[in-house]
């Protein structure tokens, strides 16, 4: 059997790791709580026997009130890895161009790996942040999207609401620039960039959302993606038909429904990102600004030595690269986190850098 050799040479994604008994997972960048009662009992309803609503429409129809848009001008998919090679696949052409900046979510390269799709990374610069004036400049006539991931995945900075404007005013009009905001509710910083108020602005913009991380529900995959109707058609003629579940359709609905019980726990995590952050820098440690659930520590060439001390203070960690990124999970991980942090930062050679 011949296979592709470009997708024979491609590492499959790997997950973050599983955790002992007694270990926290703090490897994935999930949700400590599980879902709403509230949440529960929805689901008590699906009928398993039958396919899903293809199409989505009840969450479609909910998300397109909240965004002030027609239910046409949002898709929702099995997750948003799904709606990224979706909007791969209806944008680019073989020998075409996938824009992004480095380090950023690791499903980035795999994706465009598996569409035969040529990647054109930018390095985020040595705060974590997106170099937008140098992505700018590295958008060629074979660019057709361009990934800007808010905050980033895993360093942690957001994009500021300014330079997403000046990127955009650089950008030509017919390169599609997809905004993943896979942690927007997370967000706590005034200069960040939001979806919601930039999307009239541009008619090359797709903005990218997960009910996996704030709303609890990566187990279930579903995400969505809000923009051009004539965009999110292609998208919708690519995808997987019926994807998208009926539990995770009513899970997303009934989430939607309950939103102002999930923001406070949300709060709750921003605020634990926030001390962890704090205690981190009093550590020595430059932690790069933390606008997911999640925070980022360079460690550099020491990188895999570092994840075995969190693996031993029971802790599961995900060590990228150059750097571990540490999810903020149940308020009981923290102490155990800080403890191999401290244990970490003194075997490191000289005081840790923040950066890609
Ligand atoms: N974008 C970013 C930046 C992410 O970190 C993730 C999940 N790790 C996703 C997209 C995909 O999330 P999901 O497929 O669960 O919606």
């Amino acid at each position: 059997m011949r296979l592709r050799p470009d997708v024979a040479a491609i590492v499959p994604y790997r997950q973050g790791r599983t955790a002992a008994a007694d270990a926290f997972k703090l490897s994935s960048n999930e949700n400590p709580y599980p879902p709403l009662p509230s949440v529960l009992e929805a689901l008590a309803a699906v009928h398993a026997n039958r396919y899903p609503d293809g199409s989505a429409a009840a969450v479609r129809d909910a998300l397109g009130r909240r965004w002030r848009v027609s239910p046409e001008r949002v898709h929702v998919g099995a997750g948003s890895t799904a709606i990224i090679g979706d909007l791969m696949n209806a944008t680019c052409d073989h020998g075409d161009e996938v824009l992004y900046a480095w380090r950023s979510f690791e499903g980035y390269p795999l994706i465009a790996a598996a569409h035969g799709i040529h990647a054109v990374t930018v390095p985020v610069d040595v705060r974590g942040r997106h170099d937008l004036a140098a992505m700018a400049g590295a958008v060629t006539p074979r660019t057709r999207l361009v990934l800007l991931c808010s905050p980033n995945n895993p360093t942690g900075p957001v994009i500021h609401h300014g330079e997403f404007e000046a990127f955009m005013r650089a950008v030509p009009s017919d390169v599609l620039v997809v905004l993943d905001e896979a942690y927007a509710e997370f967000v706590t910083s005034p200069d960040a960039v939001r979806g919601e108020g930039v999307l009239a602005n541009w008619p090359n913009l797709v903005v990218l959302r997960t009910f996996s991380k704030a709303y609890g529900l990566a187990g279930l995959r579903i995400g969505y993606a809000v923009g051009p109707e004539y965009v999110l058609d292609a998208v919708r003629a690519v995808a997987t038909p019926l994807a998208v579940t009926d539990l995770a359709q009513r899970a997303a609905l009934a989430s939607l429904e309950h939103e102002d019980e999930l923001m406070e726990r949300v709060a709750e995590i921003t605020r634990r990102r926030d001390e962890v952050r704090d205690a981190l820098l009093a550590q020595g440690w430059d932690v790069p600004e933390a606008q997911g659930n999640y925070v980022w520590l360079p460690t550099g060439s020491r990188t895999a030595a570092a994840a075995e001390v969190f693996d031993r203070g029971g802790v599961i960690v995900r060590p990228l690269g150059d750097g571990i990124r540490i999810s903020i999970g149940e308020a009981e991980a923290v102490e155990k986190l800080l403890r191999s942090a401290q244990e970490v930062v003194s075997m490191l050679p000289v005081a840790p850098k923040a950066g890609g």
